[in-house]
């Protein structure tokens, strides 16, 4: 078997939750071609891991990445720890959406620190420009309710009125998603700027 890269006498962790085995790790191209004893492949670069582990990529699900992909694309601060996925927008402060004075302040606030135009305002939008530029690692998107809010009616502290309500609705559902009672949400929503929203969460319309 002719292979680029082969990875030597590693303690393989498969991901799968099994016990760990020792083994070799063959390479072709940007695909795993063989996993345990690779006995009599020729490999363009031997890699001897006695000492070593090799893992599938973690996932890194607390992210705050949204911006600095594009100071940064390679990702290099996740990719050298081994990260090749994250889970963007955490913490309610996701990229997009986002529109009116909230995306102006914003916007005013990334160009002054970081020479950043923000011009996108859905996640549509944000994802283009992310597609763009090529970022190194996977990443999901999570809805900012931060975010959200903020574009629909600043920083209130109070539930949102019906028309900042719609807006919220509009927004949601034109990347469907839709609205629903917060009842069973409300233990998520104590704290932080989500805290003060009371009224509206959403989910995924399937
Ligand atoms: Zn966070």
């Amino acid at each position: 078997m002719d292979v680029d890269l082969l990875i030597k006498g590693a303690e393989i962790l498969d991901g799968s939750g099994a016990p760990t085995t020792r083994g070799d790790v063959a390479i072709v191209g940007d695909r795993i071609a063989a996993v345990g004893r690779a006995e009599g492949a020729r490999a363009k670069r031997v890699v001897n891991a006695m000492e070593r582990a090799v893992a599938p990529g973690f996932v890194d699900i607390h992210s705050h990445s949204d911006y600095h992909y594009f100071l940064a694309p390679q990702v290099e601060s996740q990719v050298m720890q081994g990260v090749t996925c994250e889970i963007i927008g955490n913490c309610g402060y996701a990229a997009a959406p986002i529109w009116g004075s909230w995306l102006e302040d914003r916007a005013r606030e990334y160009k002054r620190i970081h020479g950043l135009d923000l011009d996108w305002t859905t996640v549509a939008g944000y994802q283009e420009r992310l597609k763009n530029i090529g970022v190194s690692v996977n990443y999901a998107v999570l809805m900012g309710h931060g975010t959200l809010r903020g574009s629909a009616m600043g920083g209130a502290n109070r539930p949102a009125k019906p028309e900042e309500y719609s807006a919220l609705a509009w927004e949601l559902e034109a990347i469907g998603y839709r609205l629903v009672p917060i009842k069973r949400f409300t233990r998520s929503l104590r704290s932080g700027l989500g805290g003060a929203g009371g009224e509206p969460d959403f989910e995924r319309q399937d």
